[in-house]
């Protein structure tokens, strides 16, 4: 029952990944109901919007959560290898995302997990014991079996991000696609110096919300100028699913 259930799960996870690049490709957005993060398709309808939303409703190990009385836990090192990529950018009309081809991959225990790409939300999804932080990245990894691993990092308001330059500079302000062949980009500027984590078990904190994802969230932020945050949230002014309960979970962190 358990296995049915996992690749239900996983199928779901993939054909939303699927279905996202064709409607991310400015194609328009086909019979997909439409959702957002306020009103009436705000998070707290997402899982009446659709059959296939419904674990946004009646799921028990859902993202984003409040990170707090983390147990200490040995955990695998995050190995990164990346390296630089043509930008490609899309506007999605969610969140603004930055996509990667093939052959940028974390290992994590063991497991190979390859980067499909990275996006953001204003603010934090996650908090840090309450606290909030103006913007959160979330890398998005996948195994060659379908499990998606995220590795979230809190962006706090300090010095200008080098990271962010070349895809602030060139984010759609409308939905669409940005590629630029002769714009290289390196994911790994974006992870704080210091890899260690919190990990717990979660969801895609969109619909369809599907579970079966291991989250990593850096302990660590890194920085990101004011006028980063107001350049971002000039497109998406709120791009965060609120805290979910966490239920019979445990939040574990490096001894
Ligand atoms: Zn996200």
């Amino acid at each position: 029952m358990m296995s049915i259930n996992r690749s239900l799960v996983y199928g779901a996870v993939v054909a939303a990944l699927g279905f996202g690049s064709a409607a991310l490709a400015g194609e328009g957005h086909g019979h997909a109901p439409h959702w957002g993060y306020s009103g009436e398709a705000g998070p707290a309808a997402w899982g009446a919007l659709d059959t296939n939303f419904k674990t946004c409703s009646v799921g028990k190990e859902q993202s984003p959560i409040d990170l707090k009385a983390a147990k200490n836990s040995e955990l695998a090192d995050v190995e990164i290898h990346y390296s630089e990529a043509p930008l490609n950018i899309v506007n999605n009309g969610h969140t603004i995302q930055v996509n990667f081809p093939e052959g940028n991959y974390a290992t994590i225990g063991g497991v190979k997990y390859n980067l499909l790409q990275y996006h953001f939300h204003t603010t934090s999804e996650h908090t840090l014991d309450g606290q909030s932080f103006p913007l959160e990245a979330h890398l998005v990894h996948k195994t060659d079996d379908g499990k998606l691993g995220v590795i979230g990092v809190f962006m706090k308001e300090g010095a200008e991000n080098p990271a962010l330059a070349a895809v602030w500079e060139n984010m759609p302000k409308e939905a669409g696609t940005v590629e630029k062949a002769d714009i290289k980009i390196n994911p790994a500027q974006l992870l704080p110096t210091t890899l260690t984590y919190y990990n717990y078990a979660g969801s895609l904190t969109t619909p369809p919300c599907s579970e079966g994802v291991n989250w990593m969230v850096m302990t660590t932020p890194v920085e990101v100028s004011s006028g980063q945050v107001q350049a971002f949230a000039a497109i998406f002014p709120q791009n965060n699913r609120p805290v979910q309960a966490l239920n019979e979970r445990t939040v574990l962190i490096e001894q």
